[in-house]
């Protein structure tokens, strides 16, 4: 029967907390499957968002180079002076440089004087060499009709610096450069396209360095939850971040995903403690079944002695063959004990079995308590004597009169001494006193006997519960009921029973009833 209960237990895990585990677990992979949909919808749309940016970018450099162009194939004077007043009224176009197959041909330069020192300090022919493939296909796709725009790597965090071809007519020109002021281009070219591509849904930042140079809209830095970064095509070293305003989308998956792993962990929860609870329902009925059988094998065993002590004696007897009168008397005595011992037994199984089913009646009666504990003495003195164990009384005098059943404080009290004898061993020493302990009257028995440990002091009480470790409560035979009894006697008597004992020195049980 013992390895029932693993069994129970596994099956329990096997059919309830598996499944629900597996369960748990396959429901949140599937929510955060779940958010990873709604994350690459919002990231694919918001990739869209920065790539026509980046459109946006190329097509306003483009449109200026057109104007360049279109200024290039003026008269020469014309040219001159459209070129000036370009670069003049364009806030982000700092400067403009045209070359020939071989000389820099012509520089137009704003009043702020960027443009002209950053071009001081390049040789313009030089660094077009060195991005001689560039020109070489910037040529190749103006021929096919084709325009443009590469940027060149220059050492200077706000000025950029880009190349076109031209669309070659008679003059040498080919090569057209622009000077752009980056830092002024993100907010007065692309600030407008990303108010308009922003609206209320989403909020766009351009930041160089990690340090933000423009945004639609102001948010603190611990708000952002930037779902994408990217680098401007032509001005590379900004970035394009975007987060989503609000995001009730995103609110709502992580809402929802929330509630439904709340839900479920609640349901492990709720389902965890009910197979729990199952498997405690089952293991106390396992148990009870078990200590059931081991009191039926105990009370057998305890009524199986004094019968064949009977028998045999009995049959003796009846056959004549004792020789003596002296013989006689001693069979007769041993029987008789016997005897009572057998009836003891059985009192105690219908006693008990009578507390059980409620059955019991008490009749409560004022009395002194040593009106009931001397005469159960003195029913003891002869056993006490002839098993050689020593015994003290010590009865308190003028006791204040408790509401008492004489039987069952007799029944109680005599489940006490029995047990007393039954678990000395050595020492044979039982006290019996009885005394007044603030409001309780008290009976106590005490004994030098093998004593019970700490962890079974409490287990005791429980029907059919027996001290399995420890030779003599092995040995000793018993049911494990008779301190259940005196438990539910005192219970009757509204009082309690208490207990003081060490290991190996003694035990000594208190029966405190309240006075009247
Ligand atoms: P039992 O019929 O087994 O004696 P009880 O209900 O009277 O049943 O006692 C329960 C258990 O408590 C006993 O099996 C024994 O282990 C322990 N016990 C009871 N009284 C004593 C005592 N005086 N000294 C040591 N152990 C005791």
């Amino acid at each position: 029967m013992k390895n029932t209960i693993p069994k129970i237990g596994i099956i329990l895990i096997a059919v309830i907390v598996f499944p629900t585990l597996f369960f748990s677990a396959y429901e949140v992979t599937n929510l955060s499957k779940n958010q990873q949909v709604v994350d690459s919808i919002y990231s694919s749309q918001l990739e869209n968002i920065v790539s026509s940016l980046n459109q946006y970018s190329v097509d306003a450099i483009t449109r200026w180079a057109d104007n360049i162009d279109n200024a290039e194939m003026l008269d020469r004077e014309f040219m001159a002076k459209a070129l000036s007043k370009f670069v003049n009224f364009n806030i982000t176009v700092k400067g403009i440089f045209l070359l020939d197959k071989t000389n820099l041909f012509a520089i137009y330069t704003d009043s702020s004087l960027q443009a002209s020192n950053l071009l001081h300090t390049i040789n313009i022919r030089e660094k077009l060499q060195s991005e001689d493939s560039t020109v070489l296909q910037l040529l190749k796709y103006i021929k096919s009709g084709y325009r443009k725009i590469a940027p060149v790597k220059i050492q200077n965090d706000s000025i950029s610096m880009f190349l076109f071809a031209l669309y070659n007519n008679d003059s040498s020109i080919n090569i057209g450069g622009m000077i752009i002021d980056s830092k002024a281009f993100i907010p007065e070219v692309l600030g407008p396209k990303i108010q308009s591509m922003a609206q209320d849904r989403f909020i766009i930042s351009v930041s160089h360095n990690n340090d933000e140079v423009y945004s639609n809209q102001l948010v603190p830095n611990q708000d952002r939850r930037i779902r994408l970064k990217e680098h401007l095509w032509l001005f590379n070293e900004f970035e394009v971040g975007i987060q989503l305003q609000n995001d009730p989308v995103e609110q709502m998956v992580k809402k929802r995903t929330q509630t439904n792993i709340l839900m479920i962990v609640l349901m492990d929860l709720v389902l965890l403690i009910g197979a729990w609870f199952v498997y405690r329902s089952i293991r106390k009925e396992i148990h009870l079944a078990q200590i059931k059988a081991e009191f039926v094998s105990n009370v057998s065993h305890e009524i199986k002695t004094p019968l064949a002590l009977i028998n045999m004696y009995s049959e003796t007897l009846e056959m004549g063959r004792v020789p003596t009168e002296e013989k006689k008397i001693e069979y007769f005595r041993v029987i008789n004990k016997e005897a009572k011992r057998l009836a003891r037994m059985v009192n105690k199984i219908l006693n008990f079995s009578k507390i059980e089913s409620g059955k019991r009646e008490y009749h409560f009666i004022e009395t002194e308590i040593n009106e009931i504990v001397e005469p159960v003495v003195a029913t003891y003195q002869h056993h006490f004597k002839n098993s050689g164990f020593k015994y003290v009384v010590l009865l308190g005098e003028n006791l204040p009169l408790i509401n008492a059943d004489e039987e069952a404080i007799t029944d109680a009290l005599t489940n006490m001494i029995d047990n007393g004898i039954k678990y000395s061993t050595d020492t044979k020493l039982i006290e019996i006193s009885t005394g007044l302990n603030g409001n309780n009257v008290f009976v106590k028995v005490k004994d030098s006997g093998i004593g019970i440990k700490e962890k079974e002091q409490k287990l005791i009480f429980d029907k059919f519960y027996r001290v399995t470790d420890g030779n003599l409560a092995n040995i000793a035979k018993g049911s494990g009921i008779g301190l259940n009894i005196v438990k539910s006697i005192m219970e009757a008597h509204g009082g309690n029973i208490s207990i003081e004992s060490t290991f190996g020195e003694g035990s000594s049980f208190k029966m405190n009833f309240p006075i009247v």
